[in-house]
């Protein structure tokens, strides 16, 4: 039960701890920012006092959750198509591959896949390709006929002849076949599924931190949070009627903000522990933060946090 008011860290720590960190990623951006000319540089001449020009109190609440992407999207559906239709499907094939991160995959949840392919015999032709039919030239009988008017001798009497000469159409043989309507000729028809794309169901530890700074840095502040969480000292409770009541004692200061931003991520830490698909892993902690606007001595504005206590506190910068 925390009773005791946690310290927060004071200003000339957290600057030293982040001009440090700044120092060591990037020392010639911090040269750049901070040097003069013609001096040795030193992280030494760099003052909180100088370039720290507004510092807010402010309160995080943070809290993890093991995400369950759940039930995988549910269906089956086949679809037969013609064969020259397959190249205009794009199949997708998981055989063999690991899990899917479902944040990370970009198309449909349902697609068709490229191991269920497989031919159908055509019904209407029974897998000929072709239908026969009597043909319609000779109606069947691979003939053609035609009269013929003969004029006889000198008096050139008429006299009918019948003509006949092999169908054209059928080759004689009376029937003709046609490419079956329904497979195009291609005998097969070919059929396919689609399927769920198999995602990983479960992804560990996603941070959900809540700040009453107003900060569009919270998401990155939270990932560095939820990676340092065991250096990092803040006051842990087990429900949000505790926290509600001990907070102002236990940070020492308060606001309007701290007082929403708890509400808030009361009835967001609500709704994560009755979605089924999420599961809250961690106790709730709360963090006093340290918001500080700053300006480097060449002019530039960027922004410094401190999220713990004066004894293990982290920083985050947009420097
Ligand atoms: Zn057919
Ligand atoms: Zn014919």
């Amino acid at each position: 039960m925390p009773d005791v008011r946690i310290k927060t860290p004071n200003l000339d720590d957290i600057w030293l701890k982040w001009k440090q960190k700044a120092a060591r990623t990037d020392r010639k951006k911090m040269e750049k920012q901070f040097g003069t000319k013609g001096a040795v540089f030193s992280l030494d001449a760099i003052s909180a006092a100088e370039y720290v020009k507004d510092t807010n109190k402010e309160a995080a609440i943070y809290f993890a959750i093991k995400k369950s992407l759940g039930a995988a999207p549910k269906g089956k559906e086949e679809t037969t198509v013609t064969a020259p239709r397959v190249g205009r499907v794009q199949f997708y094939s998981f055989k063999g591959a690991t899990k899917i991160n479902k944040d990370d995959w970009k198309g449909d949840e349902i697609v068709p896949h490229y191991e269920t392919l497989q031919a159908v015999p055509c019904k209407n032709c029974r897998g000929k390709g072709y239908i026969e039919n009597k043909c319609k030239t000779c109606k069947g009988t691979g003939k053609i006929e035609e009269n013929l008017t003969i004029l006889v001798g000198q008096e050139q009497n008429k006299e009918k002849k019948v003509f006949s000469y092999p169908c054209g159409a059928c080759y004689g043989t009376g029937n003709r076949s046609e490419p079956c309507k329904e497979c195009g000729g291609h005998k097969n028809l070919y059929k396919y599924e689609d399927l769920p794309v198999p995602f990983q169901t479960v992804v560990t530890g996603v941070p959900i931190l809540h700040s009453s700074a107003q900060t569009k840095y919270e998401k990155e502040i939270g990932e560095d949070l939820h990676k340092m969480i065991e250096e990092v000292e803040g006051i842990r409770f087990s429900d949000f009627k505790e926290l509600e009541s001990k907070a102002e004692p236990s940070l020492g200061y308060w606001n309007k903000n701290i007082k929403k931003t708890i509400n808030a991520a009361s009835s967001d830490y609500k709704t994560h522990d009755k979605d089924k698909e999420s599961q809250i892993t961690t106790q709730i902690y709360l963090f006093p933060m340290i918001q500080m606007f700053c300006e480097t001595k060449r002019g530039s504005k960027f922004e410094l946090y401190s999220l713990g206590s004066g004894d293990k506190f982290m920083t985050y910068s947009n420097f």
